[in-house]
């Protein structure tokens, strides 16, 4: 087992499971995984990994990424938050530059809005504290690694008191999403990377339902070069046994029950809500929404929130992108005028999207 993170770098190693995992491919038709993680993407691009695997082995990006997840209407709203007086708005870096329909938070801030990018959730709340007469709102994005953290940040506005700290809950959950794509589109798949650091969290029992329900193999992977050729090379032992089941390779990380007390901070003050997807609209129990108990934290419920007439560019194709259907040099803005310099879409603007990655990283196309 890998066990140092220097052993991840090692070059004689990642030959090594290589020529493992080709001879495993050898007698086996197409094989095509998605890796669901935005992070994952990035790796596999940043270390040059797509252009060494066995040519029968084909990786698709899935819609682990969760500033291009977020759905229009949600950036409109985040906007709409900015556009009240005496509101700050307090999010991730990313964020601030994604386009929604008509504007971005970081136009909005151009246009005299308090719009604060944080690093820690914690820091949202000392904002709050520092400005009794300014109401704070964190926009919380993120999968189920985040969403404990800014449950944290709730219960510590809630100890010190503050009235004026609230959450705009559009977080995402991992599982539900596997699903919904496995139900509506005809991507052939073998198997998933699952993502290490959410299954941290939820744990690997959380994918058995995949396996239960498509027969579809779930390798939990750790980020290195080597994790991820380790992960693909149990995803191709599993297919050529005919066997799919849920499998850690990240185990220096991750167990099947994942962490009980991040699990049980995220469940005491959310609660599973429908969220909408970019590109896969609206998916049943895959949102967190803030519990009624804490409303008073919950931006939704204390502001009178309009629904918005949300308008996605019909040019940037992140949407497809984002369920594996469309490769971003497939996408006719891509490079052209699509840039990290002047993104028309999520997918170019995080760092862990996958137009991102390609422009950043894939040099044939
Ligand atoms: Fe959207 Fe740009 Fe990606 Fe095209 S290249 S899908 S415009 S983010």
């Amino acid at each position: 087992a890998l066990k140092y993170i220097d052993e991840f770098r090692d070059g004689e190693l990642a030959r090594a499971i290589l020529q493992r995992l080709k001879a495993r491919c050898r007698d086996l038709g197409p094989l095509r995984f998605m890796e669901i993680c935005g992070t994952h993407t990035v790796s596999i691009f940043r270390s040059g990994l797509r252009e060494l695997l066995p040519s029968n082995v084909e990786l698709i990006s899935g819609p682990g990424c969760p500033v291009c997840v977020t759905a229009n209407e949600d950036i409109d709203r985040a906007i709409w938050f900015a556009s009240q007086p005496e509101v700050i708005v307090t999010t991730f870096g990313d964020l601030l530059r994604v386009p929604g329909s008509r504007s971005s938070l970081l136009q909005k801030r151009g246009n005299g809005a308090d719009v604060r990018m944080v690093y820690a959730t914690f820091d949202a709340v000392q904002i709050a504290k520092e400005n009794p007469d300014k109401h704070v709102v964190f926009i919380g994005i993120g999968f189920e690694t985040t969403a404990p953290t800014v449950a944290a940040a709730v219960q510590m506005a809630a100890r010190e008191g503050l009235d004026n700290f609230s959450v705009f809950s559009a977080h995402k959950v991992m599982p539900p999403v596997m699903a919904a794509l496995l139900e509506s589109e005809n991507l052939h798949l073998d198997g998933f990377l699952c993502p290490g650091h959410v299954t941290t969290v939820i744990g690997a029992k959380a994918y058995q339902d995949v396996v239960d329900n498509y027969g579809l193999s779930c390798v939990v992977t750790g980020f290195e070069a080597l994790d991820i050729l380790q992960g693909l090379t149990l995803l191709v032992e599993q297919r050529a046994r005919g066997k799919a089941l849920v499998e850690i390779q990240y185990r220096r990380g991750v167990t099947w029950e994942g962490n009980p007390a991040a699990q049980k901070l995220m469940n005491e003050i959310f609660e599973p809500a429908d969220a909408v997807w970019r590109g896969l609209g609206k998916i049943s129990g895959s949102g967190l929404a803030v519990r009624p108990q804490w409303a008073r934290f919950d931006a939704a419920a204390r502001f009178d929130v309009p629904s918005m007439d949300a308008k996605e560019d019909p040019a940037c194709r992140c949407g497809d992108v984002l369920r594996g259907a469309l490769r971003p040099p497939q996408c006719p803005l891509f490079r052209k005028i699509c840039t990290p310099q002047n993104p028309k879409g999520p997918c170019m603007v995080s760092s862990e999207g996958t137009c991102g990655a390609y422009y950043r990283y894939h040099r044939d196309e």
